[in-house]
Order: structure tokens, then sequence, then C-alpha cells
């Protein structure tokens, strides 16, 4: 039997970036994932496939729409669905098989199958054979599945999971999606920019929930300009298919009829066949594996990161749990900091958030003092004709240190890398207002909102 001393469950970015960390660290490390591609959900059927279209369809609506406006007239555009769909894939293709690459060049022995324990320091794995290895540690990274919603079954065509909506083979008439959420919000902009009519159904009576309330306002004032029918306070009770057209039941309101439904409502852990219960690794009351300190479980050797375990289902925080897992497990040390992990949402334009919200501030009575600055007098969002938006700073009232930053506006997710890194350490608004940022960039806007927490704004 293979004797290893690290197995990690899963090649998602939390189990390939563990991997590769571990065995830069020295580890003989193994990694077994039952998908033929490598990657996760996140390079398979997730952020990079929604990423692909989301700049691609984006490029067809300019195109079509959004050039005129720049004294650019564009005729006979033509939307090729298949070639697309084919350019999404084919990034997929080369991101997935550069994880396979990264595995072999960091010599991580890669096991094809279904990983399950037989005893805290033994894992079966169930491919085209049937292997044991032994292990002096295992990390669980097994990620997390699409969450159903009951009466509402997916048939694996007109009633899908985000899966299905990375590849509808024809743009839909009329889609309705279940949830304004992250997945919602990305796979509606695409479609819509197809030109679907696209209706969200949204429980509660906000969209993006968890988010800071004031930029979701604005997200939501924005999605219904560029016309995706927003219906909040809508509990959807059921759903059903006949032939091509799918019947959506709404508490208290008109059913609705569609081509396609997109069924976004959250994710669920990756636990069952495990045989977590075997061995008796803990669960929470949602599912998700109980972790200490260091992401380890109850059972001695037995980590977990990621979807699995609580927290924010983001790739990134996947990674860094995994990287600090196993350094913490080599060397002693290993953190992350849950304060500045930042979280994105990549529709036009872009929602970008790092740091405590406004709502939660005021819940928690920190006294903090707030610098907003708009993307409409920025002359660089001016001049790349995306004046939409804003960039709030949120500082504590009495020692300035930053606490959360939320933008809204053009390239927002790579705008809130700054905020990170000034989180990261430690700094004020005053640090982040003093810094020279480049005349005329996107980030002045983020130095200018700085220096609204101080009443101190230029430009506006
Ligand atoms: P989500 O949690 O972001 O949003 C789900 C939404 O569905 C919520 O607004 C919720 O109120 C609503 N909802 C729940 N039950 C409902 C019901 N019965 N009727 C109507 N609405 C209902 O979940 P998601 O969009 O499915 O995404 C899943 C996970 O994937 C998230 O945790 C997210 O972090 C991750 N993700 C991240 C990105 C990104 O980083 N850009 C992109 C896609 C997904």
């Amino acid at each position: 039997m293979a004797k290893h001393d690290l197995v990690v469950l899963g090649a998602g970015p939390g189990g390939y970036t563990a991997a590769i960390r571990a065995a830069q660290l020295g580890l003989d490390v193994a990694c077994v994932e039952r998908e033929p591609a490598l990657g996760g959900t996140c390079l398979r059927v997730g952020c990079i496939p929604s990423k692909a279209l989301l700049e691609s369809s984006e490029k067809f609506h300019e195109a079509k729409d959004g050039l005129r406006r720049f004294g650019v007239i564009v005729s006979g555009v033509e939307l090729d669905l298949p070639a697309m769909l084919e350019k999404k894939d084919d990034i997929v293709r080369t991101l997935t098989q550069g994880v396979a690459g990264l595995l072999k060049k960091n010599k991580i022995r890669r096991y094809a199958g279904h990983a399950s324990f037989l005893a805290p320091d033994r894992v079966q794995i169930e491919g085209d054979d049937v292997v044991e290895v032994e292990a002096k540690n295992v990390l669980i990274a097994t990620g997390s599945n699409v969450a159903a919603l009951p009466g509402v079954p997916f048939d694996g065509d007109r009633i899908g999971t985000s899966t299905e909506a990375l590849a509808y083979p024809t743009v839909p008439e009329h889609l309705v999606v279940i949830g304004a959420g992250y997945i919602g919000l990305e796979l509606g902009s695409v479609w819509q920019r197809l030109g679907a009519r696209v209706t969200v159904l949204e429980y509660l009576d906000r969209i993006l929930p968890g988010m800071d309330s004031e930029i979701a306002r604005e997200a939501e004032r924005v999605f219904r300009r560029q016309g995706l029918e927003l219906r909040l306070g809508s509990r959807v009770t059921s759903a059903s298919v006949e032939g091509q057209t799918v019947t959506v039941h709404v508490d208290g309101a008109e059913p609705i009829t569609c081509d396609r439904l997109l069924v976004a409502v959250g994710r669920v852990p990756n636990t069952d066949g495990l045989g977590l219960e075997r061995i008796g690794v803990e669960l929470d009351g949602r599912g998700r594996i109980q972790v200490g300190p260091h992401f380890a479980t109850n059972v001695k050797g037995v980590y977990a990161v990621g979807d699995v375990i609580a927290g924010p289902m983001l790739a990134h925080k996947a990674e860094e749990e995994g990287v600090a897992c196993v350094e913490h497990l080599v060397t002693g040390y290993g953190h992350v900091n849950y304060d500045a992990i930042p979280g994105i949402v990549y529709t036009h334009p872009e929602i970008a958030t790092v740091g405590k919200s406004e709502d939660e501030l005021r819940e928690a009575n920190i006294p903090y003092r707030k610098g907003l600055f708009p993307f409409a007098a920025n002359g660089r969002a001016r001049a790349l004709g995306m004046p939409e938006g804003r960039v709030k700073v949120l500082a504590h009232e009495q020692t300035d240190r930053i606490l959360g930053v939320h933008i809204i506006g053009p390239r927002a997710g790579d705008l809130i890398a700054e905020a990170a890194v000034a989180m990261e350490f430690g700094a004020s608004s005053e640090d982040l207002a003093r810094v020279c940022h480049a005349h005329p960039t996107l980030a002045e806007a983020v130095k200018e909102a700085a220096l609204g927490v101080d009443g101190r704004s230029v430009n506006i």
C-alpha cells in the first residue's frame, strides 16, 4: 500500500493549492480527484467559465449597442454562440491542464477516483480500480455542490443549475433565475446581454444579501436600468416542465412561464460518501465540517478547508486556508485573516467588497466615519464611458483604521486589491489618502473616498 505524508481529497483551488504548498515544504503529497479534469468547481464549472462568458457577452453587447456613444459605428453584429461557448471551453481546458502540470511539476501523486475514509489514516479510492493509501495526515477539500430547492426538481435541461446555464445551446427567450446572489446576477447578466429576457426572483427584499446594503441598493438600480427584471420578496413554491415551457409558482403572485429556469439559491458542502461517520468527524448544524484552530477536525490527523467548512464559499478563501493549514502542519505557523477576504460580483459594473459592511458596523455599535466618492467625478471612468457607481471607505471613528471598503463601478474587482493590502497592513484611511495614485486612473476614486472619510475629497 502506498504511504504519503499528506493526502489531499479534492483538486479544487483549496486542495491543489494546499498540495503544492505542502510539496514545496518537503512533504510527500498525494491528491485525489474524482473528476477527469482538475481545478474543481471553480475551474471547470464556476468562476472561470462564468468569467469567460461574462467577458465575451460584454464584448457582444458593446459591439451591438455600446460603441455608438464613443463615435464608433459597427454594423452587422452577430452572435456566434457555439464559438463563444467553445472559447470558454478552451479557456477551461487550458487552465485545468495547467493544474495537472503543476501537480506533476511538484511531484504530487495524483489518484483518480472517489475517496472515502476507511480509518483516519487510511483512504480508499474508487476509480477504474479500487486502491487504498495510507496517510499521516488527510486534508478534506471536497468543496460544495448546488443547493436544491424543494418543489423545483432539476431535469438537467429546462430546470437547471449554473452548470447548465454555462452551456445553454441557444439564447433563452425568457430565463427565470431563482436567487439574486453571485450566480444569479452574473449568469442572469450574461444571458440578458446575449438577448434573453431575464427575470430574477429573490426571496429577500434586497439583492446580494451580506453585502453592504447601500452598495447593493445602487447595484439594484443599475441592474434594473440595464433591463434585468428583479422581483424581490418572491418566494418560489414550485416549478414544473411541460414540453419546452417551465411554469414557476411564486407565493402570492401569478405563475411565471419561461423556457429556462436557473436555480441559484446557494451551495451545500460536499461531505456525502466520504466515510466521515466511520471515523467520527463532527459536522456543525449546517452540515459543514467543524474545525478548530488551524483547520484540525476533532479526529487527529484529519483537516478540512474551503467550502466544506464555515465561511464564505470563495475560491481564494479556500486557497488561503489550504496554505495556512499545511504551513501550520509543517512549520507550526499559518494564519488566515478573515477580515481581509475580498468578495467580487463580476457583473458590469463589478461589485467588490472587503471587510465590514456599514450594516455590520452599525449592528456591532462600532463607531465609524465614512467616505464616498462617485465614479461620475473620476476622469478615467468618464473616458471609459462607465461613470456609474461609487467607492465607500469605512474607518474607525477614533483610530481611523480602515474597517471596510465597498465598491460598485468599473474594474471594482481589481480596485479592491488595494483596499485588501491596506487592511492587511492595518492602514488608516489617512494612510490610503496620502498614497500617490497615478492620474488619470480609476484607483484615484479609492484615494478620494479615503480623503472623504475626513471630509477632504478634492474632486467633488
Ligand atoms: P448566494 O448565497 O450568493 O445567493 C443565493 C440567493 O438566493 C440569496 O440572495 C438568497 O436570499 C436567495 N434565495 C434563497 N432561497 C430562495 C428562494 N426559495 N427563492 C428565492 N430566492 C432564494 O448563492 P449563489 O449565487 O447560488 O452562489 C453560491 C455560492 O457560490 C456563493 O456562496 C458564492 O459565494 C459562490 N460564488 C461566488 C462567485 C464570485 O465570487 N464571483 C460567483 C458565483 C458563486
